[in-house]
């Protein structure tokens, strides 16, 4: 492409075969497809990451966008529905609290919900914050219903990620994609520092256009090829290592995923409808791999269906995900941790990003530089999010811990949780994935309450207040108890 009108279409090449290869050849062969030609490179001797089960609403639009039918897509990929994430031990031991889909309350045009709640709080008259969310409230009764005519939930999905990349293979060969099954040995550069050639080791050279370098953290293409440097982020984010295991599944099945912090870290727990997948997240620094192993091992509800896998990384981002004619897309342009499930999401974005901003023609440096810029500041918004949940904590009872609470936090961090812990606002930014809800259910969680609060609510009276805090709570809980029950659900919808 190099800059000058292409003759004929431009050949995509895709190098990697996980989640973020085959969620990028689906895409672009359904909704691209007339305009481009895409090869999807993998290696048969490089095995995918094999983790990332939990995903976040927006890629139920991915899903539309490609006209993919939700029960066919539930059955191939054993998904459940998710409704949040419960935390356990995270502001302080022995304290959880639910991180829902949902929104909380009703909020005015003044002031958001949290101003009356924290109001009717210090009358006495407001209950859990969570108990005025309905997605939150359905989660703690292992509730669910949905229907293409009615989605009164908001939610996404549990599933198996090995049969996430086998179902959108099929998609993307049937729209057109040609597969390869070979390993990249070498990239061969132009004059220009674009990349001209992927060499493979049975099939030669692959010419091609754009390469989306999809080749998870070792980031073949843009990192090693290219030299396009990473941002760490260690310094925020201590973990470094996790262990992942799938286990036979503990009953019930859950419409939510369940992360517990523990000593040096966190771990996870993904109810799929036939298994469940757990994984150990922890600092080297803190935690050596025989202690992580035998805490991980001793923790897990039910018996192991394979053997513990030991997975590195560094969390922090790709300098440039586009540079030349290369775009990372997945691990290989950045990763901020696995804590709320974003990685997937940034997949979908990136995507999305690549659609709309596609270099057909002429300089497309423009375009490269919006792209970068859009993707910089979307992740470092999901990363004061992360960090948030290890910062604002009380406890103090291990120095991972200790460490997290006395860290120098990101200014952009440090800004949003002082307006909130000074005046309860929350405010979702340009760009930003997390809205007010989630913002505002994770402080108060984690034991942020705020000091003050918006005058609107103090001119309710007692009545007018707990009149309005009631009736939503009721809805609530009548819409719950109508709700069937997850499990049930799954089975009926997805067919046994
Ligand atoms: P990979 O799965 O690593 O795929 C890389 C591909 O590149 C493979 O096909 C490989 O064969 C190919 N390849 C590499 N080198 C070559 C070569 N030389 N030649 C040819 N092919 C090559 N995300 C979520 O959204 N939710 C989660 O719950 C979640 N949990 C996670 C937990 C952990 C501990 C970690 C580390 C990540 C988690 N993620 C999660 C992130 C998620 O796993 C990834 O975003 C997702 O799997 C995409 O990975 P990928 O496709 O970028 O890379």
């Amino acid at each position: 492409m190099n800059s000058t009108q292409p003759a004929t279409k431009p050949h995509v090449v895709i190098a990697g075969g996980g989640t973020a290869g085959w969620m990028t050849a689906a895409a672009l062969a359904r909704k691209l497809g007339p305009l481009v030609r895409i090869t999807l490179v993998e290696s048969s001797d490089i095995p995918t990451i094999g983790v990332g089960e939990a995903t976040i609403p927006p890629l139920r639009v991915f899903h539309q966008l490609l006209g993919i039918n939700e029960a066919e897509f539930m059955r191939a990929t054993s998904a459940t529905f998710k409704l949040g994430i419960e935390f356990a031990d995270f502001g302080q031991l022995n304290q959880r609290y639910i991180h829902s889909f949902g929104q909380t309350g009703q909020s005015s045009w003044l002031a958001e919900f949290i101003h009356f709640w924290r109001e009717g709080l210090d009358r006495g008259i407001a209950t859990d914050y969570g108990s005025y969310c309905l997605e939150l409230e359905a989660a703690k009764a292992n509730k669910f219903y949905t229907s293409a005519q009615n989605a009164p939930l908001n939610y996404a999905y549990h599933l198996d990620a090995g049969a996430y990349a086998t179902f959108l293979k099929h998609i993307s060969v049937q729209a057109g994609v040609n597969h390869v099954v070979d390993t990249i040995e070498q990239v061969t550069l132009n004059d220009a520092g674009h990349i001209d050639a992927l060499q493979l080791r049975q099939t030669g050279n692959l010419h091609g256009d754009l390469f989306v370098d999809c080749t998870g953290f070792r980031a073949r293409l843009l990192g090693e090829s290219l030299d396009v440097g990473y941002e760490d982020w260690s310094h925020w984010l201590f973990c470094d290592r996790a262990l992942a295991v799938q286990t036979e599944l503990t009953p019930p099945l859950k419409p939510y995923t369940i992360a517990s912090a523990h000593s040096a870290g966190w771990r996870w727990e993904i109810p799929l409808k036939h298994r469940m997948g757990n994984g150990f997240v922890y600092s080297s620094q803190y935690l050596d791999e025989t202690t992580a192993h035998d805490t991980f091992t001793a923790l897990l509800r039910n018996t192991p269906l394979q053997d513990v896998r030991s997975l590195q990384f560094t969390t922090g981002r790709r300098l440039k995900a586009w540079h030349k004619n290369c775009v990372a897309i997945g691990l290989s342009s950045g990763f901020v941790e696995p804590m709320e499930s974003t990685s997937i999401h940034l997949i979908v974005m990136g995507i999305t990003r690549l659609m709309q901003l596609f270099p057909y023609s002429g300089d497309y440096q423009h375009l490269q530089d919006e792209y970068n810029a859009q993707t910089q500041i979307e992740l470092e918004r999901i990363r004061d999010f992360i960090v948030l949940h290890y910062h604002v904590t009380q406890r103090d009872d291990s120095a991972f811990w200790r460490a997290c609470k006395d860290m120098v936090i990101p200014d952009s961090l440090s800004e949003r949780i002082e307006l909130f812990k000074e005046h309860g606002h929350a405010f979702q930014k340009a760009n930003e994935l997390f809205r007010v809800d989630s913002w505002s259910q994770v402080m108060l969680g984690q034991g942020l309450l705020p000091k003050n609060w918006h005058p609107a609510a103090k001119m309710m009276s007692d009545e007018q207040l707990a009149g309005a805090l009631k009736k939503g709570q009721m809805e609530i809980s009548q819409r719950v108890a109508q709700l069937p029950d997850h499990e049930a659900f799954v089975a009926q919808y997805c067919g046994q």
